[in-house]
């Protein structure tokens, strides 16, 4: 299909999808084995300025937008999502600061994220704040000139690995959740450290850690907009990222497409090859139908989410929901086109529908998706019936 990409953006989607041929594909195995944090592709990714692709110029970036950022997290998820997860969470840990940090604030942090000198992370999670972010228990109290944070942040993506971390910390408990802020972090603050690495079952080559802080002193200029609207900067910045989430699916779900049609063409039983075979044509035909779908509509959510139209939470959840859905179901297809050898780790698709399941539960689980779009449809009707 032809979206219509620029040339700038065919030269972005084709510049990351020789990286992720050339550097991301013959180690994917090993870092998945290993469970190696891929510090050579960030590097070799820094070079090729594609950290910045979604910063404006001003502050060291290429000045597009989220639709920029999908192509490349896209053609690198071809390859593997626990490269691209490490990718794309930097630009997760930089909205906050892009949305509602001062100009000091982007300027000091931005243009080290966009040249990929430095990696960002994103706190927002604990042990018993998930789906439900207003049981957030780390607190931050303003004192003196700065905040004093103590809690626990659970499973960040670039735990550790980051330098720059925005955190969302309770600055009046009993306000709930207007009572949340976020802050900048950087790693090496005295009483900022970081948990064991998570043994997990995909995205392996990502490190999730715990951010634990103890009496964490940030002074006042790290506050993030203003006190209270913690819960608000991790909204709109979910809002912004969930269409990255889909491009890690397509591009996923892709790869397993690649994967699987290459193999049923090679693959001989009664004497001919199983590509020869309906059956095994018609799954072909609807992973790649479905995949072509969710493309359709994470290209269209991210140019949406680009246009500066105010409210896109229902359209940003529809497309990390879609995509994420159909790169589970594309990536189990995938192992039964190449039946026992799909279950082997020899092949890639092994890997594969281990990491799509991540797809479906991080940045908002499946559930909650479908919540924020019901209570959108809910919303609209009800405004709709005032008229
Ligand atoms: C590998 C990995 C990386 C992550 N990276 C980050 C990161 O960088 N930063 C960060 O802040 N967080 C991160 N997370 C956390 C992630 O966003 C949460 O795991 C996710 O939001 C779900 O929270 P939970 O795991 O506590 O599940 P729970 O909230 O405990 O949910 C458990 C189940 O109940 C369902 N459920 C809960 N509430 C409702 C409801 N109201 N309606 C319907 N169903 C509901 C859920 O859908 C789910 O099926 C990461 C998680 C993982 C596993």
């Amino acid at each position: 299909m032809d979206y219509f990409l620029t040339e700038e953006q065919q030269e972005i989607r084709d510049l990351a999808r020789r990286i992720a041929q050339e550097k991301v594909k013959p180690v994917r195995a090993e870092l998945d084995e290993k469970e190696e944090f891929p510090w050579e592709i960030m590097k070799t990714l820094a070079q090729a300025d594609l950290f910045g692709l979604y910063i404006p110029e001003e502050y060291g970036g290429f000045g597009g937008g989220a639709f920029e950022n999908c192509l490349a997290v896209e053609e690198i998820s071809r390859a593997c999502i626990g490269v691209s997860v490490s990718f794309a969470a930097s630009g997760l840990g930089a909205y906050p600061i892009l949305l509602f940090g001062s100009e000091e604030q982007k300027k000091k942090y931005l243009p080290a994220i966009a040249s990929g000198e430095r990696l960002a992370a994103f706190g927002l999670t604990e042990a018993g704040a998930g789906s439900d972010a207003g049981g957030t228990r780390t607190t931050a109290v303003a004192d003196g000139d700065g905040y004093v944070i103590n809690g626990t942040k659970q499973w960040i993506t670039n735990g550790g690995e980051a330098e720059i971390y925005t955190v969302i910390a309770m600055t009046n408990p009993a306000r709930g959740s207007r009572g949340a802020s976020a802050f900048i972090v950087e790693k090496g603050t005295p009483g900022f450290s970081f948990g064991k690495k998570e043994k997990k079952m995909g995205i392996r080559a990502s490190a999730t850690r715990e951010l634990v802080f103890k009496d964490c002193r940030v002074p006042k200029e790290n506050l993030i907009g203003r006190e209270g609207l913690g819960f608000m900067v991790a909204m709109k910045t979910l809002d912004k990222s969930r269409p990255g989430i889909g491009a890690q699916a397509v591009g996923l779900a892709q790869g397993a497409i690649d994967e699987a049609v290459a193999y049923a063409r090679e693959r001989r039983q009664f004497g001919s090859p199983i590509a020869s075979f309906q059956a095994v044509q018609h799954m072909l035909a609807d992973m790649a139908t479905q995949n072509e779908a969710a493309r359709a509509l994470v290209y269209a959510v991210a140019r949406y989410v680009d246009s500066g139209a105010k409210d896109v939470s229902r359209a940003s959840a529809m497309s990390k929901l879609f995509a994420s859905d159909v790169a589970m179901k594309v990536t189990v297809d995938a192992v039964q086109v190449m039946g026992g050898y799909g279950y082997m780790r020899d092949y890639p698709v092994e890997k594969m529908m281990r990491d799509a399941k991540i797809l479906q539960i991080y940045e908002g689980t499946n559930q909650i998706q479908r919540n924020v779009i019901g209570a959108a449809l809910i919303k609209e009707a009800a405004a709709a019936k005032k008229k």
